[in-house]
């Protein structure tokens, strides 16, 4: 694999990875994948799909993810499992350095995805899986009958309490203002559900505990006010599940790409500044990140890689 020169080389094995491998596959492309850890990218954390065209009814990020991965397989994209760890793209045959190996192409897409913004208080990564999660798909069930606590007010935020609220004795939505960002219909679902309370104004200025959450301080964005919220003594903890948004993941490309605030900048063809270099999915600069638009500039970008590949 190391001594060839692959037509494309795809970074990131989600939506927008997979949709890439599919169609440059099936154009005959000779293309790998590479992807650090697992396929799928956020979509894996996502407990139910069900604003993909077409997605069968209650199925999950995971079950779709493989049906995606599956296929580029089928049209014959190779995939690899290792972390890239530098990358030079100055010449004609682009240059991908992993941990375990480097390798070649002519063409690359770049489709690496966002991961969730943290906090960024004192106390939160120590306490990351000791009772602060960004994935209630994952660790909602560690929460059973306890109280849990859900940071932002976007529709990820809204969408994973009204989900939470099927472990927690209650679910409390803290914002930082006193109106929710997340869309009308979305909304409706948790003002709905008697177990949802809210806390408007109002952010996470620091989480405390020894080995596990015990407490946290909240500050009134309005008063400066500080109030501490102390887990129920029987409890013992409680749950705080972050979803303010994402960060582009970036930094491999910075220096290398045109970017602005992170996001890699493309043209409507997924082109960045850099010939033969393209961007797909959460990490470019797009109106909406959603699975169908990350698919959907994956297969934009396989084509024009492929009619880039034709004129070489
Ligand atoms: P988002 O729309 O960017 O919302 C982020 C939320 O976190 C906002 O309420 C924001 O507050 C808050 N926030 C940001 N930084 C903060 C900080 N430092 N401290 C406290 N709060 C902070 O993110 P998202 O909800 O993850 O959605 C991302 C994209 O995916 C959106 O385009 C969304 O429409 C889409 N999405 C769609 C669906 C669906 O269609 N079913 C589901 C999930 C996500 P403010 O409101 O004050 O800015």
């Amino acid at each position: 694999m190391q001594d060839k020169v692959f037509d494309l080389i795809i970074i990131g094995a989600g939506p927008a990875g997979l949709a890439a491998g599919s169609y440059a596959g099936r154009a005959r492309l000779d293309t790998l994948i590479i992807e650090k850890e697992k396929d799928g990218g956020q979509i894996v954390i996502t407990a139910e799909i069900d604003n993909y065209p077409g997605s069968v009814e209650n199925e999950s990020g995971p079950s779709l993810i493989a049906r995606m991965a599956k296929q580029a397989e089928g049209f014959g994209a190779q995939k690899l499992y290792d972390t890239v760890t530098d990358v030079d793209l100055s010449g004609d045959i682009k240059i991908i350095t992993c941990k375990k190996g480097v390798y070649k192409c002519r063409a690359l897409i770049i489709a690496t995805g966002a991961h969730p913004r943290p906090i960024g208080c004192p106390g939160e990564k120590e306490l990351i899986g000791k009772g602060v999660s960004y994935c209630a798909t994952c660790d909602g069930a560690f929460f059973e009958d306890m109280e849990i606590f859900v940071v932002g007010g976007g529709d990820t935020a809204v969408e994973e309490a009204v989900y939470l609220t099927r472990f927690g004795r209650s679910v409390t939505i803290i914002h930082r203002r006193d109106k929710l960002r997340a869309v009308q219909g979305i909304q409706d679902r948790a003002f709905k559900n008697d177990k949802i309370k809210y806390m408007w104004d109002s952010v996470v200025d620091e989480l405390k505990g020894d080995g596990i959450l015990e407490s946290m301080v909240i500050k009134n964005t309005k008063t400066g006010e500080k109030t501490e919220i102390f887990a129920d003594p029987e409890d013992g903890t409680f749950g705080i599940f972050v979803f303010i948004g994402f960060l582009p993941e970036s930094a491999l490309f910075e220096g290398k790409v045109a970017m602005q605030n992170g996001y890699i900048v493309t043209n409507e063809k997924m082109e960045t500044n850099v010939k033969g270099v393209y961007a797909a999915g959460d990490v470019r600069i797009t109106p909406l990140r959603q699975v169908v638009t990350a698919a959907s500039d994956g297969a934009i970008a396989a084509m024009q890689v492929y009619h880039y590949l034709e004129n070489l």
